[in-house]
């Protein structure tokens, strides 16, 4: 469908975790559209990278805004294709697995919900649309070449991206994550952790010198949460300008010991566990790489450097209150 100045664009993911026939969805989207008086344009993808390409046309074209119908994935392949400072607001229609940016920016859970609250706020009449802060990734493959990739949610090395990528891995594990959904993460870091040693790095925070650390993990948070169960960035908002990173230095089952507690909000800092703020934050292996992880999608294995964009996306945000939003 050829999509036209101020429309509302839908990508519809067919793959996402919590599937609803595409014909019931896509009568679900007209509807929603039609009452605030708006335009629908829907696309079904099969690929991210379809995803990406219908996002930069709904940006070329001057579409109001953009939803992603699926989980952080599906919002995750539209943001590739959104340029920094985009003009057209992102939204989300939670049906994934996880719907992490639904959970932290509080929005209704059933599809027409969803939609009706986020158009309320492009127009003003329920919250608003605001500009927050994206990340981008960078990576240097062993040829030299340099490849970037925008997050809104987070980005890590070490245990958590082992038990991302272990489900992209195994199909037991994928049938486990259709399954039993979100605690499907949980299964495979315990059995990432078995036996694991941690992974040598260097990092270097906004330009600083460089400090060796054998991680457990690291994590890179625009938000708070790692998926909807662990609070490991807690004091993070999309609103300041900054990423917030999570250290935790020793053998990978000690991230793991962690976990109840990050769940309850309660993450000690302390000797091996810190938290800070950067702008840019470079990273590089020392021995063996570890898995890394941006926006629940496994990332290649090579260095890495990592900027805020800050106020570069609009999202649409009915619920303003919330603590990621600096509410
Ligand atoms: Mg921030």
């Amino acid at each position: 469908m050829q999509i036209q100045a101020d429309d509302i664009v839908f990508v519809l993911n067919p793959q996402s975790g919590n599937a609803m026939h595409p014909r019931q969805l896509s009568a679900v989207c007209e509807a929603a559209a039609d009452e605030a008086g708006r335009r629908a344009a829907i696309s079904a993808t099969r690929t991210p990278e379809e995803a990406a390409q219908v996002a930069r046309s709904a940006h070329d074209a001057g579409a109001a805004a953009i939803f992603g119908c699926g989980g952080d994935g599906t919002l995750s392949a539209i943001l590739q294709g959104l340029p920094a400072g985009s003009p057209t607001a992102l939204g989300a229609v939670p049906m994934g697995t996880a719907n992490v940016w639904a959970y932290e920016t509080n929005l209704p859970n059933t599809p027409m919900a969803a939609i009706t609250a986020q158009l309320a706020s492009l127009d003003g009449a329920r919250g608003d649309a605001r500009w927050v802060d994206s990340g981008r990734i960078w990576s240097t493959a062993s040829d030299g070449a340099v490849q970037s990739k925008r997050f809104l949610l987070m980005a890590s090395w070490g245990l958590d991206a082992a038990a991302v990528e272990g489900i992209v891995r195994s199909d037991r594990r994928r049938r486990m994550k259709r399954m039993m959904g979100e605690p499907a993460y949980f299964v495979s870091a315990v059995r990432e952790s078995f036996g694991r040693r941690p992974w040598p790095l260097s990092i270097s925070l906004d330009g600083g010198p460089a400090r060796e650390i054998d991680a457990a993990m690291l994590t890179v948070g625009n938000t708070r949460m790692l998926g909807t169960w662990l609070e490991v960035n807690p004091r993070a908002t999309v609103v300041d300008g900054e990423l917030d990173l999570l250290i935790v230095e020793g053998a990978p089952w000690r991230a793991l010991a962690m976990a109840p507690l990050a769940r309850s909000g309660w993450l000690p800092m302390g000797p091996g566990v810190t938290n800070v703020r950067f702008g840019r934050l470079e990273v590089s292996a020392l021995a063996h790489p570890p898995p890394v992880q941006v926006d629940g999608d496994p990332a290649p294995l090579t260095s890495y450097a990592v900027d805020v964009e800050p106020g570069a996306l609009r999202v649409m945000c009915p619920e303003p209150t919330s603590a990621v939003l600096g509410g």
